[in-house]
């Protein structure tokens, strides 16, 4: 049993580590392995800094009076004022060749745009953060977030979550997360390019292939995956031997067939396996979607796919609603294929309605995807739920408060450690392609994720429902604990037990 020697203050993280110690008690986890999981092996914390290009703001009506008058500019849109989703431009010097402008007191008129100031460039410095959580089964690995409301805290929940996943995934990685504070729709293309390649080149010792394994979370991608490869690659003399230092890569440079959609797809393997356990038929499934980034846009697409209807999607800008279900494809295309949706909202989509985040919750469905950020599904929203199942794309959508009412509202629960593990499973895939020099086809990589979600799936299942079973597919007998538990502790104890092993087998160095 754990002892407390004294009482700590609630954070995300300790309501996290009740989970882990809630599977570790019902293990009888040996006391020294408890310590070595309980908190991080490195926390790294820094700063990067960078210089702002000038930009252009918008003028408030206070502000525009006297200019009222001004004539307008003209000036090479596009590349050169290159708009940001927060409204302003970033103001290129290029802009400025061919220009015919008139500026007084520094400011300037964009034609069908308005007024605007221009504001020099200066310095900038970011926090910074890389949480190594655990390598006693692998490299760690795990996502690079780039958000204003990023923590340390939220830091050493997310790489914790990585270790429980990756051993979940039963991948031979270990767990680890990181980013920058900063909001990234008020910078440009090419600023967050330089903070992306100052955030590595801090980091490069502590990163490789075999020793601290990056990959694309909350605003960041595959361009992203590509400029960290750059730098981490730089003057070595055989960078190809290097790819597999980040997963997520574009598929022309070494990025896995399916990893864009693998997260998604495993999210919908999940989904399925319920499904058959309960006699539930996808086709005509009513769906709530939360998040239409990497993640929800491909649990959705491929469950349209399936003939599964959407009926409304949530996302940071808006709500949208369609009681006969929305036409994926299209929102798809309206939102990730449209450049001048800067914000890549869902808002303003034709053919759907909008309404509130409120009554986004409310509406009758059979299954609510999370897929945006954490500590979505408080107590409030999990009383105000209509649904059967809810499957966690994100990482910890739901708080403890949310799950109690959940349970005792009798929805089921698919907890994101087995249900979003495809994104770091299919990872794997890419990591182990970069190592041999080969590239599967989708079909290789989704008969692989298939059989590896839904086989682990099957063992938290049954240690669930103490139901010890060997099937060709699956084996739940060495993880199954002797009385039923929640899904979450169920897939806590698979994580625990696979990672103990090793400490078990291979001893401690002293
Ligand atoms: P993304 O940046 O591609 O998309 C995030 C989406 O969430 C956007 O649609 C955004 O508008 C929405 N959002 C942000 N704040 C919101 C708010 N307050 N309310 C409603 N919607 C909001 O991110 P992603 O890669 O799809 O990741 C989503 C979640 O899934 C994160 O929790 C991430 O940690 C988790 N996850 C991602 C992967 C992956 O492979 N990308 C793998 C495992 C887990």
């Amino acid at each position: 049993m754990r002892k407390d020697s004294s009482p700590k203050k609630s954070t995300i993280y300790t309501e996290q580590l009740e989970t882990f110690h809630r599977a570790a008690d019902l293990i009888d986890m040996h006391p020294r392995v408890r310590l070595e999981l309980e908190e991080p092996d490195f926390e790294h914390i820094f700063y990067v800094s960078l210089d702002l290009r000038d930009r252009l703001v918008p003028l408030d009506d206070e502000e525009a009076g006297p200019f009222k008058d001004l004539p307008a500019s003209s000036m090479k849109a596009g590349v050169a004022l290159e708009p940001l989703a927060n409204g302003d431009f970033v103001l290129h010097r290029r802009a400025l060749l061919d220009a015919d402008i008139t500026v007084r007191e520094g400011v300037i008129r964009i034609p069908k745009r308005g007024l605007f100031k221009m504001v020099k460039g200066e310095p900038r410095k970011f926090k910074a953060y890389r949480i190594q959580h655990n390598q006693v089964r692998g490299p760690y690995k795990g996502g690079i977030r780039f958000h204003k409301d990023v923590s340390l805290d939220l830091f050493k929940t997310l790489a914790a979550e990585m270790t429980w996943k990756t051993a979940i995934a039963d991948i031979p990685f270990g767990g680890a997360k990181g980013g920058i504070r900063i909001d990234p729709q008020a910078y440009s293309r090419e600023e967050m390019e330089h903070l992306t390649l100052r955030y590595m080149y801090k980091l490069k010792n502590l990163m490789g292939p075999f020793l601290d394994i990056p990959a694309p979370d909350v605003n960041t991608n595959g361009a992203i995956m590509a400029i960290m490869m750059r730098q981490f690659t730089d003057g070595q003399r055989t960078p190809h031997a290097f790819r597999g230092v980040v997963t997520g890569k574009d598929v022309r440079i070494g990025g896995s067939e399916g990893r864009l959609k693998a997260t998604g797809q495993g999210v919908v393997y999940c989904i399925e396996e319920w499904a058959r356990d309960r006699e539930f038929s996808l086709r005509g499934a009513r769906v709530l979607v939360q998040g239409f980034g990497n993640v929800g846009s491909a649990a959705a697409e491929i469950l349209y796919g399936m003939g599964a209807k959407i009926v409304a999607v949530n996302d940071a800008n808006g709500t949208i609603h369609s009681d006969e279900g929305l036409d994926v494809d299209a929102l798809v295309q309206y939102v990730h294929q449209n450049p001048d949706n800067l914000k890549k909202t869902v808002l303003g989509f034709p053919g759907a309605a909008a309404i509130s985040k409120a009554d986004f919750w409310k509406v009758d469905a059979d299954i609510a995807i999370p897929a945006a950020l954490g500590g979505e599904i408080d107590g409030n929203v999990a009383e105000t739920l209509r649904v059967k199942l809810v499957v966690e794309g994100a990482n910890g959508p739901t708080t403890p408060d949310g799950e109690r009412v959940l349970a005792g509202r009798k929805i089921d629960l698919i907890p994101d450690i087995i249900a979003n593990a495809g994104g770091v499973t299919v990872s794997y895939y890419e990591w182990l392609q970069n190592q041999r020099m080969e590239h599967w086809t989708e079909q290789e990589v989704n008969t692989r994720l298939e059989r590896a979600i839904k086989s682990n799936y099957a063992i938290i299942r049954d240690v669930s429902r103490d139901r010890p079973t060997k099937t060709p597919a699956h084996d739940s007998r060495p993880y199954c604990i002797g009385k039923e538990v929640d899904m979450r502790t169920a897939a806590m104890v698979l994580a625990l037990k696979r990672i103990e092993a090793h400490y078990l087998l291979e001893g401690f160095s002293q």
